[in-house]
């Protein structure tokens, strides 16, 4: 079968290699004019990792990475934990995303992507799906790291190991309002938020440290729970269908479990439209149960609250996964 897969970020690669695996011809198209390796680190956890087992690179994202035994806390530095859930429901991998995102290239293809693809549309027909493209291509830190805070004003930061010798920090604000002065000001101005005096002083010279240029800034943009999610031979996969609020730091693994039970419907099964109609709704499926959860944490009062319906999250995510491998 011949496969489009619109956009090379990491759940496209793994979708592209997870179908190769079981002979589909895929093509990516990204419209960036190279594979994006923005940001410094993604947390992924054992659901994820299942699927590039499978795909015969679990072991190199393993070496790449770092264990992470997550805590939250509060702003006077108080560490948080719901014990009830077990010391795996706070345990996950983070990954330096650049060597992600360029062993994921190379495991689906380098020459399967087709960069400067700006898709614009398509037309589904009986036995075929045409994809339209555009004419024109378009320093001081605490070793274990502080990973979130959860501080004043709806800030959340923290920062954590990515590699040996790497560290990535990262602040977040809901309801962020009017945004004045540089990346790193505002940056500062946000920091200087999440934690009362002296807890997380590193992260503030961490930030004052970092280049402007080195820092990635985005607005958060959440998409809206879609009526469906698949026509007759065309599916959504990873944010696309299901983007949300990154303060569950699971977007990419719930993606990547995306590809495998894409995968999986595909094994066997000789008519496309059957496959993608169960995928489509075992994913809504879950995906419900994780909004209720996103929502919940995003919801919470104060840091215990938070850390013990992370946990409840994690744990349902990962007592919960589908075993398609
Ligand atoms: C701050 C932050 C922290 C996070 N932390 C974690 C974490 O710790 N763990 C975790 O699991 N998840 C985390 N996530 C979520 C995770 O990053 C995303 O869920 C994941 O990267 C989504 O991958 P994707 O391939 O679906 O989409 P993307 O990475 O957005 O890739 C989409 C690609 O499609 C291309 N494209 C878009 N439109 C077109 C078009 N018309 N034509 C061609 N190409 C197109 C884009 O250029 C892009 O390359 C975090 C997210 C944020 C914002």
């Amino acid at each position: 079968m011949r496969t489009v897969i619109v956009g090379a970020g990491l759940v496209g690669l793994t979708t592209a290699a997870s179908l190769r695996l079981i002979g589909h011809e895929v093509t990516v198209l990204e419209h960036a004019p190279r594979v994006r390796a923005d940001g410094a680190g993604i947390g992924l956890w054992p659901n994820a990792l299942r699927e590039f087992d499978l795909l015969g690179i679990g072991e190199r994202v393993r070496r790449m990475g770092e264990p992470v035994d997550a805590w939250f806390f509060d702003a006077a530095g108080n560490p948080q934990r719901a014990e009830e859930y077990g010391p795996e429901a706070y345990r996950f991998l983070m990954v330096p995303r650049p060597e992600l995102t360029d062993l994921l290239a190379s495991t689906a293809g380098r020459n399967r992507i087709r960069l400067g693809a700006h898709v614009t549309g398509f037309t589904e027909r009986d036995e075929q799906v045409l994809v339209h493209l555009a004419d024109v291509p378009a320093g001081a830190e605490r070793p274990e790291g502080t990973m979130v805070t959860l501080g004043g004003a709806r800030t959340r930061g923290g920062y954590t190991r990515v590699a040996e010798g790497r560290t990535m920090w990262w602040i977040a604000q809901f309801e962020a309002g009017e945004l004045v002065g540089g990346k790193r000001d505002r940056a500062l101005l946000r920091a200087r938020q999440v934690a009362e005096d002296g807890w997380h002083d590193e992260l503030l010279a961490m930030i004052a440290a970092t280049p402007e240029e080195a820092i990635l800034e985005n607005q958060v943009v959440c998409v809206p729970e879609l009526p469906r999610w698949t026509t007759g031979r065309v599916a959504l996969i990873g944010d696309a269908a299901h983007g949300l609020s990154p303060h569950i730091a699971a977007g990419g693994t719930l993606g990547i479990e995306d590809a495998g039970v894409l995968r999986a419907e595909l094994t066997g099964e000789s008519d496309p439209a059957t496959a993608l109609a169960r995928y489509g709704k075992a994913r809504r499926d879950r995906f419900a149960q994780v909004r209720a959860h996103a929502d919940a944490v995003e919801h919470a009062q104060g840091a215990a609250e938070s850390a013990r319906r992370y946990a409840a999250f994690s744990h349902w995510m990962l007592s919960t996964a589908p075993s398609t491998y």
